[in-house]
């Protein structure tokens, strides 16, 4: 017999085993909104006009070599990573409107945040990149930043437990809990509002406060706090910038340590700098972060594995100490990164024309999913399904966290040949205006 016979058989990863169903299906009328990767309006996979160019000028240069990267990755890549992050000067950086507002400005060494609601902000950055206070690894994707952070907060950080979203990203427990750290969640989504929990009065118990702001409350000091920047997964609410300075306040007073998951820059508002403005709170403020970037949807490189960990320090030194420990992580790990994607990426952040294309098909993915949103709700709307369809268009990014439970997913699954995963959320980044009435019909069906 094998010495492999005891072996039970495992289950399929809940996000990809939904594309291992659908590839199974024969229906002509088949779609699969399960994994998040962005189709064109034909349901074609898009690699953007401004990679193929970038890997055309790679190929032309015949000067480039296939000689290993260093263990830390491209410096050309870290250094625009943590720009493109962070602010290109993290010096000033005017959020919306410039309104002084004296009841609620918060200051110190060299920064000043001002908020009064989402409408007006005014962040000073403090510059952490020119005072060379930030280190970047190149790391593979978003999943593999997370996991390497995850492992140096495991063996060098005096508090070993995580607090992430309640729902997250599927994978979240496991890179966190198989990296040593103990994972607990705080509050994030109310399903009766479809919106944030950030402080929710508690009916049963009158002016007792709950939600986000009492779990984070109530977290031992010190403990790491995972955020999602932009365009939450799965449910696709985000916090207002308000929302955001009170979340500073409290984890800044009660020294929790932020983790930054950025997995969707750009790809949120259509604006690289307004979904990194959580981010850039956070780090104008003088304190300490970590944050973990993918390249996957907002520059199409999904299989390129292209991602980021910067961390950000109170000194340049703990910064050089901190990459030096990210580097005994690494190297036994897989040694090195790849280094195809992370030259793309760096060709085209370090040519302004390069940018600014790329500014602009970026734009044009996130405004094709806000469209889709529309057409959706819409469509529902006409066929006068009944519930309140406006969360649809309200969420932001890639996903829409519909509302629908697993018995009517497994209906339209079994009916209309609709693949999604089994806590509702679709990806209307796989819908196209020829689809959307196959899923509104299957929608109605499902909840009449
Ligand atoms: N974080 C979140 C919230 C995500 O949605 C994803 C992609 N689904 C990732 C991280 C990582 O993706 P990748 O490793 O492909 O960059």
């Amino acid at each position: 017999g094998s010495v492999f016979g005891h072996l039970a058989r495992a289950p399929e990863d809940p996000i990809l085993g939904v594309t291992v169903a659908y590839n199974k299906d024969p229906s002509p009328v088949k779609l699969n909104l399960g994994v998040g990767a962005y189709r064109t309006e034909e349901g074609k996979p898009l690699v953007l006009n401004v990679v193929r160019r970038a890997e055309q000028t790679l190929v032309n240069d015949s000067s480039r070599v296939k000689e290993y990267l260093p263990i830390v990755g491209l410096a050309d890549f870290n250094k625009l990573s943590a720009k493109l992050i962070f602010g290109a000067d993290s010096g000033i950086n005017i959020v919306k409107q410039q309104v002084i507002e004296s009841s609620n400005v918060f200051s110190s060494r060299n920064h000043v945040i001002c908020c009064r609601d989402a409408s007006y902000c005014l962040i000073l950055c403090s510059p952490a990149i020119q005072e060379n206070r930030v280190t970047t690894v190149q790391c593979l994707s978003g999943t593999g930043s997370l996991r390497v952070g995850a492992e140096f907060l495991a063996k060098h950080y005096h508090q070993r437990t995580i607090y992430i979203p309640m729902p997250t990203w599927g994978n979240h427990p496991k890179v966190f809990t198989l990296a040593g750290l103990s994972v607990k969640t705080y509050r994030y989504y109310d399903p009766a509002t479809r919106g944030l929990n950030f402080q929710g009065l508690n009916l049963s118990c009158f002016l007792h406060l709950h939600g986000l702001l009492e779990d984070l409350g109530s977290a031992p000091s010190g403990a790491i706090v995972l955020l999602h920047a932009c365009a939450h997964n799965p449910t696709g609410v985000d916090p207002t910038l308000g929302q955001w300075a009170q979340i500073r306040q409290l984890m800044r007073s009660k020294g929790l340590l932020p983790f930054f998951d950025s997995a969707y820059q750009g790809f949120a508002s259509g604006n690289l700098d307004e979904d990194a403005q959580s981010v850039r709170m956070f780090v104008a403020d003088g304190g300490e972060c970590l944050v973990a970037q993918s390249y996957a949807k907002n520059m199409g490189l999904y299989g390129e594995r292209v991602g980021a960990l910067s961390s950000v320090c109170k000194t340049a030194d703990v910064a050089s100490r901190v990459e030096s420990q990210l580097k005994l992580v690494i190297r036994p790990m897989y040694s090195n990164p790849p280094i195809h994607g992370a030259s793309i990426v760096a060709t085209i952040l370090k040519d302004r024309n390069m940018f600014h294309y790329w500014t602009i098909e970026l734009k044009a993915m996130a405004d094709r999913i806000i469209s889709m949103r529309q057409q959706l709700f819409d469509a529902l709307r006409s066929r006068g399904t009944p519930g309140d369809w406006s969360h649809i268009i309200k969420q932001i990014g890639m996903f829409t966290f519909t509302g629908l439970n697993s018995e009517q997913v497994t209906f339209m699954t079994k009916e209309y040949h609709i693949y999604m995963t089994s806590d509702g959320r679709i990806s209307m980044a796989g819908l196209s205006s020829r689809t959307i009435p196959h899923l509104a019909d299957a929608i109605h069906a499902a909840v009449t």
